[in-house]
This record gives structure tokens, C-alpha cells and sequence, in this order.
């Protein structure tokens, strides 16, 4: 029998319009770096979001299914650009500006981008590869940039507000299937070609209402939320869609990431949310001890994107009274996977043990462990295995490139289930708990040493800022650990010493006999720890 609902497609442009409409006094303010910031309404964004569609239909002739990437830190017309583009059937591509040249122009390339929107501030990054760009007819600039850079390329340029200025304020968007392609992102090319995934309207708008559920991220229109993720990776975890869902307003940090220019926003707009990276956290905190400034109003801080040490989560309550939630998810699921939020009615030391695990999952993203040799492990918290998972804003294939087929690698998808290369453990209560990424764990001697539980371990030691620990290749074990260290300002402990701080926490086995203190922990372009380079580093094992 079927329902007697009615079947209404699920929409990037119904959260556009809702926005504009409902929320339209919500704010996205963005950090200029001196003076006022700028203030733009929802209502504001609507309405040059319907203008920016005007000018890329009219005057770019972007149709139906072309790819329009942006090149863009997080600020109002980036947001502009989030809602103008998949409403007019179009879709976003967003362009990871940290990674290496050679990557860009490859994605640039297999997306076949008809049109790039960038900030002027990137043009001299931007610029050297347009000869190899083939597909990008149009550069949209916005904002201040020195524009000479581009004499003589072969896009045709506009400068962003005389391209929408003067366009009518209305649109008929389209009737669009919820199916249809929305936005577009590709993963940071860990290992091999980086691949593209391809969200739908329908995705999009499911995990946005799931993000902003109170089992998620809680966000509400008494709040402002301060999204340092970037709008260019995995659309700043959904943040800003979900915000024209209910009307959080938005403090955006365009390209000033300094941790005292982070410490200074806060002081000054005073946000109640956040969310970024672990690596953020820990120079905000550095930031803080060295400078005191006043980041009272932040109730809540989403942490995520690479395992959280639990150190760094008490550190932010404990010296600043901000509630610290830890989260799980990927390029492939939207990213929202898991929220560690305790159970009802579970409070202080109690509480810390479901806060360091990656948390539980929502309805829509299910989740099997496989165990070593193919079978469905129990949630018994005890039984390791490769974290699957499947849903509504799960990946079911990668881009295949110009009019190709998806794609489906096997070490990717089995079964119609997202293969995510983590592993953990899940408690029968749903919990869990990531203990590597199955490349990162170290294979010693026929068991498995976990590098986070190791750098957990040593980054709560009061000397250490940073460590990372990595598999090198060991004759006799096969594999044992090396410990890369970063030491705080000042401080001076020594390897003997950081050994017996950890022969105190963890098996003696487990212990590296391999240690370097560096000056930095090389970082992936969205700001994890690069294990593939500090392998590269010593991958004969040796220190010299
Ligand atoms: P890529 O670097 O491949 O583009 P993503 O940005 O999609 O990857 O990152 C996804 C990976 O980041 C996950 O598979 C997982 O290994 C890691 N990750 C994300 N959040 C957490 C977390 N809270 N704890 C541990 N690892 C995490």
C-alpha cells in the first residue's frame, strides 16, 4: 500500500529560501582582519544568491550539471556561492586551496569546472595553473586581489559584485530531483588520486537537519556558531547549510586562521560554538596560556576530523570552562558520522569515558565492524575491526571523471557498504571507539600497537605540544613504533624521560625504543598530522 504523503523533493534551494525567508534576520558575519567586520543579513545572502544565479546563468551561460568550483576561505559570498549554485541546478565544486598544485589541476581537470570563483587573495595561487586548466572558461574574483597576475590568461574574467550587481531579484529555480548532483568534494588524496564525491540535494538537506539535531551539533537561532572548518573541505561539516535550516548565525574567519587572530574574533563577536580540527584547538590553547583573552561565551566546541587527545578536551574545560564534544566522519559521509555526547544522566569522571570515544551514530548511518577475516565482529567494545558503514549521506561510489561511470574500488565499497579504512571497537551501547586508520596501525611482532592510544598518552604529558607515532619497518618485530615529538615552549623533557611516562600508561612492548624531537609534526592540507610524510621521513627506520 502506498502512503498518501505528498513526495516533495528535498532541496539545497528549500534550505535557501527557508533561510532567506524565516531566518532572514540571522547574521553571517565575517572577520576582516581590522576594523569592523562585515555584517551580512540571511535575507541579504537570499537575495544575491538569487542575483549570482542571474549573472552565472545569463552572463557565464553555467547550465544545468556544469561544475562551478569556488576557491574560497569561509565568508559570506562563499556562502552566497553554497546556495546560488546547486539551486540552479548547477553544481559546487569546492576547491581545497591547501593542496599541492599538481593535485588542483588535476581535480580542476576531472571535475571539467566551467567556471572558478575565487578570492582575490588566492589569485597568485591560482594563476600559474591556469594554462593547465582546459575546462575553466570564467574566473569570478571576489574582493581585493592583484589582478595582474591573470593578464593574458585565457578565462574570461569578472569581478564578482559588478558581475551580480543590477540583476533582478528574482529566479524560477528549478524543479529539481533530489537525486541530482548538489555540491562536490574531493578527499585530500591520502593515498593515490584524490576522489570525488558527489552529494546530492537529498543528502545534503538530511544531514543538515540531522547536524543540527541536539544528539549532533544543537545548533539554534539563540546561538552563534564560529565554523573554522573549511567551506572548501566537506562543506564546513554541513555548518553552513544547517544554519539557513534554523538560523545560527555565522562567524566566519575568511583567510585569518592565526591562532591570536581566532582568540581575538572570539573576544570580540563573541561566537557560542565553534568547531575545527584537534590542531587548531591545540595553538588556540597555546594562544590563550600566552595571552589571556576572554573566549567565555563559547559554550560549546566541536572537535573532530582526527582523533581528539583526551588531554586537549580537559585542557579546554577545565582551564576555560568550554564544553568539549568529539566527533567522527569523513569526506565520503558529509562528514557527520558520530557525535561523542554521554548518556543521559552520566556526568564527571563517568561522563569522560563515553567524551574520548568518537561517539554514537545517528539513525541514518549504520555501522558494522569486519573483522579480520571477513567476519561481522559483536558491539561487545572489546572486538576490533574495519568500521562499515552505509546511509542516506554515505558515498556509494566516486566520481568517475568526465562522463565517465562512478566508480566503486573495491578497497572502498564492499557490498554496498562504505569501506572507511578506520578501526576501532563499538560498545554495546553504541559507542566508538577508533583505535587507528588500518594503515596507521603498527603490526608488531604479530600484534597491534595503536599510534593514537600512544599519542594520546604522551600529548597529556605537560611538556609535549604535539606527538605522532608511526610504524617504521623493525627486523626482528617486523614493524615497530617511532615516537616524533613536539616539546612546548620552554620545556625540557628528554626521551628517558617521556619512555617511563609511557611504560606507566601502556604495555612495555608497546613502548618506542625510536625517538625524534622536531620542531613541527608536518600536517595534511586540511591540518592533520601527515603520517605519509613523517614515513617517507624515515622509512628505513633509522633517526639520520
Ligand atoms: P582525507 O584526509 O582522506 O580527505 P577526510 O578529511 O575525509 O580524509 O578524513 C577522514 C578520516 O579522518 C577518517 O577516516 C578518520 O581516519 C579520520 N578522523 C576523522 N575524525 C576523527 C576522529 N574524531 N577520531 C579519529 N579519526 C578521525
Amino acid at each position: 500500500m502506498l502512503s498518501t504523503m505528498q513526495d516533495v523533493p528535498l532541496t539545497v534551494t528549500r534550505i535557501l529560501v527557508h533561510g532567506a525567508l524565516v531566518h532572514g534576520r540571522s547574521q553571517v558575519t565575517t572577520w576582516t582582519g581590522e576594523g569592523e567586520p562585515q555584517r551580512r543579513s540571511f535575507h541579504d545572502i537570499g537575495i544575491r544568491a538569487v542575483q549570482l544565479a542571474n549573472a552565472l546563468r545569463d552572463e557565464l551561460g553555467v547550465a544545468t550539471g556544469d561544475r562551478v568550483a569556488t576557491l574560497m576561505w569561509n565568508n559570506a559570498e562563499h556562502v552566497e556561492a553554497y546556495f546560488a549554485i546547486p539551486s540552479m541546478g548547477a553544481v559546487l565544486h569546492t576547491l581545497n586551496l591547501r593542496l599541492p598544485a599538481e593535485q588542483l589541476t588535476w581535480i580542476v581537470n576531472h571535475a571539467a569546472d566551467r567556471v572558478i570563483i575565487v578570492n582575490g587573495t588566492l589569485l597568485p595561487l591560482l594563476a600559474p595553473l591556469l594554462p593547465r586548466l582546459d575546462s575553466v572558461e570564467h574566473l569570478v574574483v571576489v574582493g581585493p586581489g592583484d589582478t595582474s597576475v591573470l593578464d593574458g590568461c585565457r578565462p574570461t574574467v569578472h569581478e564578482y559584485e559588478s558581475l551580480i550587481a543590477d540583476r533582478a531579484h528574482h529566479y524560477d529555480w528549478p524543479e529539481l530531483d533530489e537525486r541530482q548532483a548538489a555540491a562536490m568534494c574531493y578527499t585530500s588524496g591520502t593515498t593515490g588520486e584524490p576522489k570525488g564525491v558527489v552529494y546530492s540535494h537529498r543528502s545534503i538537506y538530511l544531514h543538515s537537519m540531522q547536524v543540527n539535531m541536539a544528539e549532533s551539533f544543537a545548533l539554534t537561532d539563540q546561538d552563534t556558531t564560529l565554523p573554522i572548518v573549511p567551506m572548501f573541505h566537506v562543506n564546513a561539516w554541513g555548518i553552513p547549510h544547517a544554519a539557513f535550516m534554523t538560523g545560527i548565525n555565522m562567524l566566519m574567519t575568511d583567510r585569518f586562521l592565526q591562532p591570536a587572530a581566532i582568540a581575538e574574533m572570539i573576544e570580540a563577536e563573541r561566537p557560542t560554538h565553534a568547531a575545527a580540527v584537534p590542531t587548531i584547538w591545540q595553538g588556540l590553547l597555546a594562544e590563550l596560556a600566552a595571552k589571556p583573552r576572554d573566549v567565555s561565551s563559547v559554550r560549546q566546541v566541536i572537535i573532530g576530523g582526527s582523533a581528539c587527545p583526551p588531554s586537549l578536551m580537559r585542557d579546554f574545560e577545565e582551564r576555560h570552562g568550554i564544553d568539549v564534544c568529539h566527533a567522527w566522519g569523513m569526506t565520503e559521509t558529509s562528514p557527520l558520522g558520530t557525535t561523542a555526547h554521554p548518556p543521559a544522566g552520566v556526568t564527571g569522571e563517568e561522563a569522560w569515558k563515553y567524551r574520548v570515544t568518537q561517539g554514537r551514530f545517528p539513525t541514518s548511518v549504520e555501522a558494522r565492524l569486519i573483522g579480520p577475516s571477513g567476519e561481522v565482529m559483536p558491539w561487545d567494545g572489546q572486538s576490533a575491526g574495519e568500521l562499515e558503514i552505509r546511509g542516506p549521506w554515505i558515498a556509494g561510489a566516486y566520481f568517475g571523471g568526465a562522463g565517465a561511470e562512478p566508480i566503486t574500488p573495491e578497497d572502498k565499497f564492499h557490498d554496498g557498504w562504505l569501506r572507511t579504512g578506520d578501526v576501532g571497537v563499538i560498545s554495546s551501547d553504541g559507542y566508538l571507539t577508533l583505535t587507528d586508520r588500518a594503515k596507521d596501525v603498527i603490526k608488531s611482532g604479530g600484534e597491534w600497537i595503536s599510534s593514537v592510544e600512544l599519542e594520546n598518552h604522551l600529548m597529556a604529558h605537560p611538556d609535549v605540544a604535539e606527538a605522532a607515532v608511526i610504524a617504521v619497518p623493525d627486523e626482528k618485530w617486523g614493524e615497530r613504533p617511532l615516537a616524533t615529538v613536539v616539546l612546548k615552549q620552554g620545556a625540557a623533557a628528554d626521551y628517558a624521560t617521556l619512555r617511563v611516562f609511557l611504560t606507566e600508561r601502556v604495555a612495555r612492548w608497546q613502548v618506542p625504543e625510536r625517538w625524534t624531537i622536531v620542531t613541527a609534526v608536518p600536517k595534511t592540507s586540511v591540518g592533520k598530522f601527515d603520517k605519509k610524510v613523517i614515513r617517507r621521513q624515515y622509512a628505513d627506520g633509522q633517526l639520520d
